[in-house]
């Protein structure tokens, strides 16, 4: 009997199967799927059996499976299934989405050990009227006291095994019993009240046929009640014996959502999110997999749950670039959802108040089946947003904060009201220079600025993580005038503690890096512990605090500024979804947008909460720009540590695209990445624009073989990229 496996081996995954003899010893019990340890290169390495056979006609001597890792299989058939399409479509190695689907307890690596957590419990092992004769009899008070307890409750915890226990133990009056625990629990605070829908809801849960697969959209405004849609529509499920997947984005799964999940749903819910070790998340994963639970709510990699007979897959936030995972492999968690809709007969749901430009369009066509939500759930009006001009505030003295939002601050202060802000950025300033000979500091291994950062008197690069203590003269000419420019989330915390007597929170990941920290600030904030909650775009998504009455945004153009043709969107996309913080109850709520570009289309549209034009006005651009959803792209990043060899390879790599693509598919570049540098590394890309053609795959492919045995030289494809880097 042999078996086919592959495994994970070396930098450039070794994405092929390789054929080893089954002894005897595994040979009842070997299935497809399972988890193996093999002799690889004079190592065992650990890897999946994806075939087995009774037949080998190559001509290699073989080696025998050292090992079953597991009782049973870890990848199961839609598992292997989803593997295959995946790779056919994002064309990244197999092995590599078969470990995106696991959790690192199951991954086929080497040396993870990451157990089940068994809590251990004594009990008696012998009669009642044993027991009493032995009471009778003994001598010592602690083993009269254990048995005692024994005899009426059953069995107790043992932390440790004492002295008493273990002789107890060893008499054999005791047994021991070891139970599983799980490690994770969410704490639920009681506050969510289940609702009854009113009828565009109920309307919408009407609409979707639960009989059967077909994508939806749900375009609903910030407050139209979704996720209570969401709710309904997986009760609906469970009635039907079926199970669901709901995901969110990663920094929306906050306590709120899990409230309102786990106080609906109880015992039945999943929650996989980064904030769990690997033992929790091992635990919840074999909660799925054992039929335990019912529902998983989770983030990106959540989509790969192993949940049976599926009954409806939920996008929350569908727009959400994280939905894309950007390292290898390159999934859209959106094409991994249609797929298992389609492999289980079931609706996908995509949800959003700003859909993508893409999921619109196919709705429009009818690719997709369109729902929607127009008013806020609670009645509340959607806020009223003013724009204020900074160019003109700055000729005023005011550089952070316009006069208009300081006294909207402080009326709203005075009011006992909560208030959040907006600043895409962290750290305290964005560059520090030198005003005598203009050297800027920058990462010494990135093409890229360090950021200050104050709290900890050190200026980082966002991209390596390269630290260095802060500067207090120029390295180039010595002068100690050195001039920070720029406006970072500590700059601002300051500014607003020297302003305001106000309480104030700041959450961005430099505050929110240790785990827990996130839920802790989301639910002080809740509290009221806090007036003002200042952060980066982690704020801008999912929260629902209801005395939240002002929502400013301190530089609406960070993000109108990125050098990639969604710019407009994802700016867009983000004062939409702020600006639905604001007025969430019956209060009415207000949005301040700061920005340098008042009259930007993105800017005007979201202040007047009109997707419509909004993606009107967009997809003309896109048209003339033959950018999606006209036109698909793909992009082939080439990367090198040798500046000048990386450069002619991707020129190489751009002609042979030209010339083996179709004549109708356009081939940009190559040019150099957005960021040029990174970690010493230089980065070329080539973007692919094309409708349809039926040789990119092959020629990816091929150019992958190539450059999987050069060591100087790395590409990485990008089918479909969420962003341009
Ligand atoms: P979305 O997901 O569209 O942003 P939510 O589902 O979070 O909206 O609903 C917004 C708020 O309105 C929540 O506080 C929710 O409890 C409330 N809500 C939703 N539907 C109803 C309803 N039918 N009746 C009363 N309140 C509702
Ligand atoms: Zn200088
Ligand atoms: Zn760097």
């Amino acid at each position: 009997m042999y078996a086919s496996v592959i495994i994970e081996y070396g930098a450039k995954a070794v994405d092929r199967e390789f054929t080893y003899i089954v002894p005897l010893e595994f040979r009842d019990k070997i299935k497809i799927g399972h988890r193996v340890m093999v002799p690889f290169n004079s190592r065992n390495v650990e890897g999946f059996v994806l075939a087995i056979s009774d037949k080998y006609d190559g001509k290699y001597k073989l080696s025998e499976i050292k090992e079953l890792c597991d009782d049973n299989p870890i990848l199961n058939y839609e598992m292997l299934y989803l593997g295959e399409e995946i790779q056919k479509s994002i064309l990244c190695s197999k092995i590599s989405i078969y470990q995106a689907m696991l959790p690192k307890a199951l991954k086929a690596s080497y040396g993870t050990n990451i157990g089940i957590k068994k809590k251990r419990y004594i009990k008696l092992n012998i009669s009642y009227e044993e027991a009493n004769k032995f009471l009778n009899e003994c001598k010592y008070e602690k083993q009269i006291e254990i048995v005692e307890n024994l005899i009426t409750n059953d069995k107790m915890a043992a932390y440790t095994l004492t002295s008493s226990i273990n002789t107890l133990l060893k008499k054999g009056i005791i047994c021991e019993e070891f139970v599983e625990v799980d490690r994770y629990h969410s704490n639920i605070s009681g506050k969510y009240k289940i609702v009854t829908l009113n009828k565009q809801q109920q309307d919408v849960v009407d609409s979707v046929n639960l009989d059967r697969y077909d994508t939806y959209l749900l375009y609903g405004v910030t407050g139209s009640g979704k996720t209570e849609v969401y709710m309904e529509l997986i009760d609906k499920v469970l009635k039907l014996g079926k199970t669901a997947i709901m995901l969110v984005p990663e920094i929306s799964l906050t306590p709120q959502i899990v409230d309102r999940f786990v106080t609906r749903f109880g015992e039945d819910v999943a929650i996989l999110h980064s904030g769990l070790s690997d033992y929790e998340r091992y635990d919840e994963y074999r909660k799925i997999v054992d039929g335990r639970v019912k529902i998983v709510v989770g983030a990106r990699s959540a989509i790969f749950a192993p949940l049976k007979n599926i009954g409806i897959i939920i996008i929350d936030e569908e727009h959400t670039a994280t939905y894309k995972q950007d390292t290898n492999p390159r999934y859209h968690a959106r094409d991994v959802a249609i797929l298992r809709g389609k492999y289980h007969n079931a609706p996908v749901l995509l949800g959003s108040a700003t859909p993508t430009l893409e999921s619109f369009a196919r709705a429009k066509k009818g690719v997709y089946k369109f729902l929607t939500l127009t008013q806020r759930a609670r009645g509340g009006k959607l806020p009223n947003v003013n724009i204020v001009d900074m160019k003109k505030e700055i000729k005023k003295g005011n550089f952070i904060l316009s006069e208009v939002l300081i006294d909207k601050i402080q009326e709203k202060l005075d009011r006992n009201e909560q208030i959040i802000l907006l600043l895409n950025r962290r750290g305290y300033s964005s560059m520090l220079t030198c005003r005598d000979c203009g050297n800027v500091i920058k990462c010494p291994n990135c093409d890229i600025t360090l950021t200050y950062h104050k709290t900890s008197n050190t200026n980082r690069c966002h991209y390596c993580n390269y630290s260095v203590k802060n500067v207090k003269v120029c390295p180039v000419c010595g002068s100690s005038n050195m001039k920070d420019y720029g406006l970072g989330t500590e700059k601002l915390e300051e500014e607003l503690n020297k302003i305001f007597k106000a309480r104030v929170i700041r959450m961005d990941m430099d505050t929110t890096s240790k785990r827990g920290m996130h839920e802790k600030i989301i639910l002080s904030f809740g509290n009221h512990e806090y007036d003002i909650l200042l952060g980066t775009q982690m704020i801008a998504k999912g929260l629902d605090f209801p005395l939240v009455t002002l929502v400013g945004v301190i530089n609406a153009d960070s993000s109108l500024n990125l050098p990639d043709f969604r710019s407009a969107e994802v700016t867009f996309q983000l004062l939409s979804q702020v600006a639905g913080r604001a007025g969430r109850s019956e209060m009415d709520g207000e949005v301040i947008i700061q920005t340098y570009n008042p009259d930007n289309y993105s800017i005007v549209y979201a202040k007047e909460h009109n997707y419509l034009k909004f993606y009107e006005e967009e997809m003309k651009i896109r048209r003339t720009l033959s950018y999606p959803p006209y036109f698909y792209i793909t992009l082939v990043n080439i990367s090198s540590k040798d500046y000048e060899l990386g450069f002619s390879e991707a020129n190489k790599i751009g002609n042979y695209l030209r010339q083996n693509l179709n004549s109708d598919t356009k081939v940009l570049g190559p040019t150099v990445a957005n960021v040029f540098k990174i970690n010493n590394v230089y980065h070329y890309q080539c973007v692919i624009k094309y409708k349809y053609d039926d040789k990119l795959n092959l020629v990816l492919s091929k150019l992958d073989e190539i450059y999987k045995v050069n060591n100087k030289i790395d590409i990485a494809i990008d089918v479909n990229p969420v962003r341009m880097w």
